[in-house]
């Protein structure tokens, strides 16, 4: 059982707090529409990382049985300096997210949020474990085991959720050897002067030793150059990719068409106008996404929120004992109702039309699934009656006309 899944309830209760601290500080950090759309994109990568860890896992074993040049032991020195290897790794995987096109399609879901808060940190993109293994492989051709890298990197990605807050200020010395919040504040920044500093995962000595540090002034502008101006997790992760091929489709030469995904964020090539310089913010006009679908459409989000969380947790957890098409099928549902919550929030229209298909696939293949699994006990009288109550709940969305598209 991943570290990250086990300490999903921790996130949810430090999340509380920060909330709490907002309300108690009068300082509005969170708004409902991100705050979903933010947990909705981290339950897709937990669900997607579900179907890719264990092919991950595969290739760190075999590249540590075939390739590896010594066979190093599992003493503290060794995770001490498996910790640094790692951190070392990951700044220049998320260096390389920031500078390359093609990864930067990936990472660019993290920093969609106009927002900083903790939940920001569960904003994760749903392939970017498919790109960041490859610079941690090294360390397995060195000669340490999987199972440690995997762990170590498991405790680099746990550190990195407290710092998404604006709740803590500067932090002293530790400001000097570790990423704080400050620091990671810049890096969410997209004022041009904080654009692609600050890569650090929990030591801040990479960025200042290779140049890209760039300690906090005035309070960022967050989120990307471009706003996302959406909800849905989906097209969180897929739009960057879209305008990528949308741009090589424009370029004349075949070789534009090649670096259009190698090149850095604003890249064009001079017959399109050449590379894309970023603006300064105009911080007195800026506004951000917002949508206001309505109170009884918050209810609804709200409402199938936690249910989905309590879906969500049992895919998690017992993953390993459902049928493949099973999960398979479950894993289709989970993303169809993370687009479904970003639509209705958006008031979209279409979004209770497809609520209502998603509401009726859950009822029909939860109760397959729960069947196929553990046989037909009252369990599948709630899921029924789940399904059923959403479906009055819709219904009643739909007849108010509150959600009827902008
Ligand atoms: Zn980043
Ligand atoms: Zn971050």
């Amino acid at each position: 059982m991943g570290y990250i899944i086990l300490s999903i309830p921790v996130f949810f209760l430090l999340i509380g707090a920060e909330l709490l601290w907002s309300a108690w500080t009068h300082r509005k950090v969170y708004t409902f529409p991100d705050l979903i759309a933010n947990i909705g994109c981290g339950i897709g990568s937990q669900v997607v990382g579900a179907f890719t860890k264990a092919a991950i896992f595969g290739v760190y074993l075999w590249t540590y049985d075939h390739l590896r040049v010594f066979t190093l032991p599992a003493n503290v020195l060794i995770w001490v300096i498996t910790f640094l290897l790692v951190d070392l790794g990951y700044y220049w995987f998320h260096r390389l997210s920031h500078e390359v096109n093609f990864l930067w399609a990936a990472h660019i879901v993290h920093h969609q949020s106009e927002e900083y808060n903790l939940s920001v940190a569960l904003r994760q993109s749903w392939w970017q474990g498919l790109f960041s293994f490859w610079f941690y492989l090294p360390i397995a051709v060195l000669g340490v085991h999987p199972v440690v890298i995997l762990t170590v990197g498991a405790l680099n990605t746990l550190y990195q959720f407290w710092i998404h807050t604006r709740a803590i200020g500067r932090m002293g010395w530790l400001e000097h050897v570790f990423n704080t919040p400050s620091h990671h504040r810049v890096h969410h920044g997209s004022d041009p002067k904080y654009l692609d500093r600050n890569h650090a995962g929990s030591l801040i000595i990479w960025d200042k030793l290779f140049g890209t540090f760039q300690p906090e002034e005035e309070e960022p502008v967050y989120g990307i150059t471009t706003p996302l101006r959406s909800w849905d997790p989906v097209w969180a992760n897929f739009h960057y990719w879209a305008d990528l091929v949308a741009l090589a489709r424009r370029c004349t030469a075949l070789g534009d068409k090649v670096r259009v995904f190698l090149k850095p964020p604003g890249w064009r090539p001079a017959d399109l106008g050449g590379r894309e310089r970023p603006k300064e913010h105009d911080r007195t006009n800026y506004l951000k996404y917002s949508t206001d679908a309505g109170a009884n459409a918050r209810r609804y989000v709200l409402v199938q929120f936690f249910l989905l969380l309590a879906v969500t947790s049992l895919f998690l957890f017992k993953q390993d004992s459902l049928p493949i098409w099973g999960a398979w099928v479950l894993a289709g549902i989970i993303v169809l109702w993370v687009m479904g919550l970003g639509l209705v929030l958006e008031g979209r229209r279409g979004a209770l039309t497809l609520e209502a298909v998603r509401v009726l696939l859950f009822t029909g293949a939860g109760i397959a699934v729960w069947m196929s699994v553990l046989g037909w006990s009252w369990w599948c009288a709630v899921i029924i009656f789940l399904g059923a109550a959403s479906m009055i709940h819709l219904t009643a969305l739909s007849g108010e006309g509150e959600v009827a598209g902008q």
